[in-house]
């Protein structure tokens, strides 16, 4: 399956969650089966390359997509979590969202110092989810060298915040 193939299985909804924009649904891909394994196998690829311990991935579709690649690699993973879902005290980040703010939540004690850590999730637009996981899985003692998303929208600008603060981004998609 090729990337123009995974592409087509990705659903853009108009005006969600709000007018104006487009929102691009990758639970069509996930509910295909062959789409599913070959994004998960081609996401694996990656993550061998990078010689990655452990897969950090962004509630919640960062879990679906990381945590199949985590297990088909046989690393671990480490969830980055909504406010106040972890049972233990955690390393927690704001940041700004375009009304308001949201936060995320890691256990520091599921981050080994120095551990290589790779970060995922679902989708890049603005970065500014991406870079708080960074942020906390950085305080944790991780090494992030790179981060990896199914699609990216590099109009949006996120891929690169992500390079200016030294991690490598790859998406399978992207969307102009
Ligand atoms: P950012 O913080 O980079 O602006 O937004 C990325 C975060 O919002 C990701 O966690 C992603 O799941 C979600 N997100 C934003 N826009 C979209 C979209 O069009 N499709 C999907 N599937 N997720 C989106």
């Amino acid at each position: 399956m090729s990337p123009d193939d995974l592409k087509a299985l990705v659903r853009s909804i108009p005006d969600f969650p709000k007018p104006g924009i487009l929102f691009r649904d990758v639970t069509t891909l996930m509910s295909d089966g062959p789409g599913f394994a070959a994004a998960v196998a081609m996401l694996a690829q990656r993550v061998e390359a990078a010689g990655a311990q452990a897969i950090a991935g962004i509630e919640a579709r960062g879990f679906i997509f990381g945590a199949a690649v985590a297990a088909h690699c046989g690393v671990g993973f480490i969830p980055v979590r909504k406010p106040g879902k972890l049972p233990v005290p955690v390393l927690a980040i704001d940041y700004a969202l375009e009304y308001g703010t949201d936060t995320l939540e890691v256990d520091p004690g599921a981050i080994a110092d120095g551990a290589r850590i790779v970060l995922m999730d679902d989708l890049i637009a603005t970065g500014g989810t991406a870079m708080a996981a960074l942020e906390l899985i950085r305080q944790a003692g991780g090494i992030v060298e790179e981060a990896l998303f199914l699609v990216d929208l590099p109009e949006l600008g996120g891929a690169s915040r992500l390079r200016e603060a030294g991690v490598a981004v790859e998406a399978l998609l992207d969307f102009p």
